[in-house]
């Protein structure tokens, strides 16, 4: 492939203020070269003021747009008033967040936290003491399946159970009680459940594993087998749920409920980490004071900021557009004839382009067309905009999409 005009298509204030993050960094992300410096729905701005259209959504995190007036505005207010008790006290915002939460979620409880890695190791802390009290585990033996390909968050348990070599490598020893099994896969999962199993934990459609879609009927009859045999259903709904697929939870679109809720990312509304954990009484229920805790989580600014998030994915109806957008986007991308396009999967406005070689160069070319997109598992470009962009904005990308992917066909 050539080489990019990368350097040339930036501004020297970005160059400047690129410079400037790779000196001071630690080098563990590779972005792509665009310093972002405003925001407004769909839409970002460089530092040199040349504008994008944001197709990465911070992973999903800014559903609700960039910069949405409704979450800003309800930060604002709490801002004024407070911002941070920690759980010593109560706090007025709260209780009011996690009804609507709970309610959203047809579930008892729920326990806040900040980041989805946070609320993922809450979930397992959840599991293993639901396993212990109520199962009937013997302590200290409880196993939990998880899926090859997985991404639940980067801490050090969390990445001792990933199938991923480059984030485990030079990160060990790591906590034992995990089990791996091929994704999609529900005679694995038939398979490896043992007496001592309390949890599978599943992502709906795997993310960062490429935009991998489970074979039809794969979470229902993941529901069965759970509850026959009596192991907990662990719904990382982090990046697909809140309406991401066309329904407020990627699990809906098999009719399944899940044991726990695991979210994040949308939560925040793109302005502030919320994540949390929601389940019926009888499985948050097994925490009692001390056992589990953080000095930031259920905090007054992130109640609000959740509280208004929530509200904007229902009065939006940011399900219903990813549903239709999601569905008119994959069918329009799907009729172009690029021969580097090995597939195109996903739901809603979570779309997988499967190139047959690696995409980073096409991420390059996607940019200086004016849309911000990033690679996954090296060969697959994410299409997953902000669930309040309109017809209009895709159609302004599908041209430029078609460019690029067909541009470069040898
Ligand atoms: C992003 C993500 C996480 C981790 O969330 P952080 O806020 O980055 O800790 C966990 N699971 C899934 C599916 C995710 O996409």
């Amino acid at each position: 492939m050539e080489a990019k005009t990368v350097g040339q298509a930036m501004g020297t204030r970005s160059r400047e203020l690129l410079e400037l993050a790779e000196t001071y960094s630690a080098n563990n992300y590779h972005p792509l070269e665009v310093v972002i410096e405003k925001a407004e729905g769909v839409w970002v701005w460089d530092a040199d003021g040349h504008k994008f259209l944001d197709c990465l959504s911070a992973y999903s995190a800014l559903n609700q747009g960039h910069r949405h007036p409704a979450i800003i505005a309800a930060m604002v207010e709490q801002a004024s008033k407070i911002t941070l008790t920690s759980r010593a006290f109560h706090n007025a915002e709260m209780g009011p967040f996690l009804k609507v939460l709970c309610e959203m979620c047809q579930m008892d409880l729920a326990l806040p936290m900040n980041t989805g890695a946070e609320a993922v190791e809450t979930a397992i802390k959840a599991a293993r003491k639901w396993g212990y009290t109520v199962k009937g585990v013997p302590d200290g033996k409880a196993d939990i399946i998880v899926c090859e390909g997985n991404f639940h968050g980067r801490t050090t348990t969390i990445v001792g159970f990933s199938s991923e070599e480059s984030y485990r490598a030079g990160f060990g020893p790591f906590a034992p009680g995990f089990r791996l099994i091929p994704y999609g896969d529900i005679e694995a999962l038939r398979q490896a459940i043992t007496p001592h199993t309390v949890g599978f934990l599943v992502e709906p459609i795997q993310g960062e594993g490429g935009v991998l879609v489970p074979p039809e009927g794969y979470l229902k009859d993941v529901r069965e087998i759970c509850s026959q045999r009596r192991v907990l259903l662990i719904a990382d709904e982090i990046q697909v749920g809140l309406g991401r697929t066309g329904r407020l939870f990627c699990c809906d679109h098999e009719a399944v409920k899940p044991d726990m809720y695991v979210l994040g990312k949308a939560l925040g509304g793109g302005v502030y980490p919320v994540s949390a954990v929601v389940a019926p009484k009888d499985i948050l229920g097994v925490f009692h004071p001390g056992e589990h805790g953080s000095t930031f989580g259920g905090n007054p600014l992130a109640a609000a900021v959740g509280t208004a998030s929530l509200r904007v994915i229902r009065e939006e109806k940011l399900v219903e557009n990813a549903r239709e957008l999601g569905a008119y986007f994959m069918a329009k991308l799907s009729e172009i004839e690029a021969k580097v396009v090995k597939e195109i999967r996903g739901k809603g406005l979570l779309i997988g382009v499967a190139l047959n070689t690696t995409a980073r160069s096409y991420c390059e070319a996607l940019r200086d067309e004016g849309i911000l997109a990033k690679e996954t598992h090296e060969s697959v470009i994410r299409f997953a905009p902000p669930l309040v962009i309109t017809r209009l904005e895709i159609d302004w990308m599908l041209p430029r999409i078609q460019k690029v992917l067909t541009g470069r066909q040898q």
